[in-house]
């Protein structure tokens, strides 16, 4: 972006944004860095995620508010798994050349940032900081880094479960995938809707922030579930040097599941992914409630000797194996 336009872009997002002093942000967007000052005692999490048009959205799919949803989703989801508090986002995006010249690319670049800021604001999260550029082609690029804190010592780890650990999940899986399905169908119906009436898994999924805040003195091991439940447990069993068995009937299906074949729902439930529910695991004796923060947990199965990673489904285990279902973009 020439440095006018770009100097014009900043200003337009400050004064969005506000030069905010809030929480641990003593400096936001303005200066050559934002000042940042954990709370005593916490220790600091940083996590960074690409958006690329494309790979993770697309814009005759996608409204451009929740693609700024998500793409701070993705970064707060992870603060979440680590039971941590976010602290500051900083959010680097790259735009075709005059893309902001015309009045659709700055209504998208606008709709972006309204439903980026709207969780933002939400979660308590400010906009500190970032970058522009302009992208080489025609494809919309965003990176954002997101900084949180945890009290020292007590992260939420993968790393931490044993054989005998019982494994749950938070709210209900399969459901981002049922809707991306639908909006695939009918892209025009989602394009043109006004997102105010709830429950979009894919469009607006939440951050569990609260959960896994409540979670640090339950949970052995935790992560969120972004690639799909069979390819995170088995980040989980790898870093724990366990095995698994998930009992397919226990699974918290999602109500968007209920209009599928049985074996479909199943299929999204285990494989399908963005889900950005949270996969945690507790020690067999340890009391789990049924909800924590007003989300329902579930549990789904328990940590194992060995490798395997099971599905038990009518008394009857076969291997789990990871994937199995691809987003169709
Ligand atoms: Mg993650």
């Amino acid at each position: 972006m020439a440095a006018g336009g770009e100097l014009a872009f900043i200003r337009s997002i400050r004064d969005r944004t506000g030069r905010s002093r809030r929480g641990a942000l003593r400096l936001g967007i303005g200066d050559d860095c934002a000042v940042l000052q954990p709370a005593a005692g916490c220790e600091v999490l940083v996590t960074t995620d690409f958006t690329l048009e494309g790979r993770h959205f697309r814009r005759d799919l996608h409204p451009a508010a929740a693609v700024g949803h998500r793409c701070l989703l993705r970064g707060l989801s992870d603060i979440a798994a680590m039971g941590g508090k976010p602290m500051a986002a900083f959010l680097s995006l790259a735009m075709p050349r005059g893309f902001t010249t015309r009045a659709a690319g700055r209504r998208w670049v606008d709709d972006f940032f309204s439903g980026l800021l709207a969780l933002a604001e939400a979660t308590g999260t400010p906009l500190a900081g970032g970058d522009t550029a302009e992208a080489p082609g025609n494809t919309i690029l965003a990176d954002i880094v997101l900084l949180g804190s945890v009290p020292r010592g007590t992260a939420l780890l993968r790393g931490g479960a044993r054989t005998g650990d019982a494994i749950y999940v938070t709210g209900e899986l399969g459901g981002a995938a049922a809707e991306l399905q639908q909006i695939s169908r009918n892209p025009r119906r989602f394009l043109r809707a006004a997102y105010d009436d709830g429950d979009h898994p894919h469009l607006f999924p939440s951050p569990r922030l609260k959960a896994g805040d409540q979670l640090r003195p339950i949970a052995s091991a935790a992560m969120d579930v972004s690639d799909g439940l069979s390819t995170d447990l088995r980040h989980l069993c790898e870093e724990s040097g366990t095995g698994a068995v998930v009992h397919a009937a226990a699974l918290p299906l999602h109500p968007l599941l209920s209009q599928l074949q049985p074996k479909e729902a199943l299929q999204l439930a285990l494989h399908g992914g963005e889900d950005y529910e949270l996969l945690f695991t507790a020690r067999s004796g340890k009391r789990v409630p049924p909800r924590i923060a007003g989300v329902r947990l579930t549990r789904i199965g328990e940590m194992t000797s060995g490798t395997h990673i099971l599905l038990e489904r009518g008394g009857k285990l076969k291997p789990l194996r990871p994937g199995g279902w691809e987003h169709r973009l």
